[in-house]
């Protein structure tokens, strides 16, 4: 047998034939250097004695260290040429080296028209731009040649993509042949596109639209803690809640909602890639709350859409139920009230809303602005009036809105001024004050909608239409 260093025999002394001792045993374990007859006997008789396995322990370290020796002449040289051959000429990513194709579908929706549109390339990396940066300063990372960049961004600018905005997913893919880093870069460039860089062979670009889709959602939801809480649990977009607002913000205080207190709604929505991008007409809405419950039908006779209850009394034109979005009621209206700085009882003709100095107050409906002024009492105060019954003052503010003097022309939840603690106040807060006729009266006890204006027909039409949209509420459950 040869010994051609790949099979793993004893090596043998070339001139002798015979194992070949490479190292002098160690001298306590040695036989007696007198007893040369009694070596081959030893040998041949018992291959499993210490000293035989000893030798062939050490006839192997010395075959070990001249392969290594072999390795370090030739080997090394190779393995770093081949390292620098990769790290050159392919110059991969090593986050993406290591990332196996991702499956079409690890996302349902997520980038789906993308997907199809590259589908003969495998995606490797996709993720969200964490901040707004340029394209140069995003795609460094990813090792392409500068001159790939410089292309891409001159590319990008004529596109008017000047810098990757936060937020927009970006995608990255790769040929099949797992040739070089990456063939496209794709930047979500709003909610219906995408941008789509091609990198090699050249760079090149193209808008891909995303697949667009309209449908009517009926949902529902009970408050558990709060209304947005409840909006996110249903898995509604919470573009809804502005909807729902101006659809019931006249009966429902939105912001002094409690647990237990349910909707229902019917709304369309559209959807891109499968995701909901925008949030259509609302139409129908059911909400119960302080054991009272409200409709509201969108109605559009004569393309001027709005809501009407389900008596058809008009929404919009009514009140707001209240001036202030975040803020709590301290003090209701109360004839009987012991005033809390005089410390005398004195009627309390307003309903107070605390909240943080600097809050933001809204007129409750369009109307006319009649003083924007100051008294000891009331501070700085704005009093709005909105027809020929009906007047609202909000009382000590810390400031008023910009332009809002005498004579402006309000609307209904526009900034009119500031919370504060003007006047006699004992906390940041504003005293609301409702005048009908004259006379202050309880806003939260009025029953300030409008009575039903339909012509006779148009009544007709609105009923048909109430009656098929309450059947469809009626089929949603909680
Ligand atoms: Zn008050």
């Amino acid at each position: 047998m040869e010994n051609n260093g790949k099979i793993k025999i004893k090596p043998r002394n070339p001139l002798t034939g015979m194992d070949e001792p490479a190292f002098v045993p160690p001298q306590e374990t040695a036989p007696p250097a007198n007893d040369d007859n009694r070596r081959p006997l030893f040998r041949i008789k018992s291959k499993n004695t210490g000293y035989d396995k000893l030798l062939s322990q050490l006839t192997e370290s010395e075959r070990r260290i001249r392969n290594l020796r072999r390795w370090l002449i030739f080997g090394v040289p190779t393995l770093v040429l081949l390292v620098l051959g990769l790290v050159f000429f392919l110059k991969p990513s090593p986050a993406l080296e290591a990332l196996p194709a991702l499956s079409a579908d690890a996302e349902p929706g997520g980038g789906s028209s993308i997907l199809r549109f590259l589908n003969e390339y495998n995606l490797v990396d996709k993720g969200v731009i964490s901040q707004d940066q340029t394209i140069p300063v995003f795609l460094e990372k990813f090792r392409l040649p500068a001159e790939k960049i410089r292309q891409i961004n001159e590319i990008a600018s004529q596109q008017s993509i000047i810098q990757l905005k936060a937020g927009q997913e970006y995608l990255l893919f790769r040929n099949k042949k797992n040739e070089r880093g990456i063939d496209f870069f794709v930047y979500e460039i709003d909610a219906y596109r995408y941008g789509v860089f091609q990198i090699y062979p050249q760079v090149g670009f193209q808008l891909v639209e995303k697949e667009v889709e309209e449908r009517t959602k009926r949902v529902s939801g009970i408050i558990k803690t709060n209304l947005f809480d409840a909006i996110y649990e249903s898995g509604i977009h919470p573009d809804i809640l502005e909807k729902m607002e101006s659809a019931l913000a006249w009966s429902v205080d939105f912001y002094h909602l409690k647990t237990g207190d349910k909707f229902k709604m019917i709304y369309d929505e559209k959807l891109a890639d499968k995701k909901t991008v925008e949030i259509g007409q609302l139409k129908a809405i059911y909400f119960s709350t302080n054991d009272r419950e409200y409709y509201a039908f969108l109605f559009d006779e004569n393309g001027q859409p709005a809501y009407f209850s389900d008596h058809g009394k008009p929404m919009k034109t009514s009140f707001l139920k209240s001036p202030l979005k975040y803020g709590r009621i301290t003090s209701h209206f109360n004839l009987e009230r012991l005033h809390p700085v005089d410390d005398v009882v004195k009627p309390h003709f307003g309903t107070d809303y605390a909240a943080e100095e600097g809050t933001e107050i809204h007129s409750v409906a369009d109307g006319t602005v009649e003083a924007a002024s100051f008294t000891t009492g009331n501070g700085n105060f704005v009093k709005v009036r909105h027809d020929n019954t009906y007047q609202t003052q909000y009382l000590h503010m810390q400031k008023f809105a910009p332009g809002v003097t005498p004579g402006k022309k309000v609307k209904q939840g526009e900034l009119i001024g500031y919370v504060g603690q003007t006047g006699k106040a004992t906390g940041p807060h504003v005293c609301f004050r409702f005048w009908k006729n004259g006379n202050q009266v309880d806003h939260l006890k009025e029953d300030i909608a409008l009575p039903v204006r339909f012509p006779k027909e148009t009544l007709q039409h609105f009923i048909a239409h109430r009656d098929s949209l309450m059947t469809e509420l009626n089929t949603i459950s909680f």
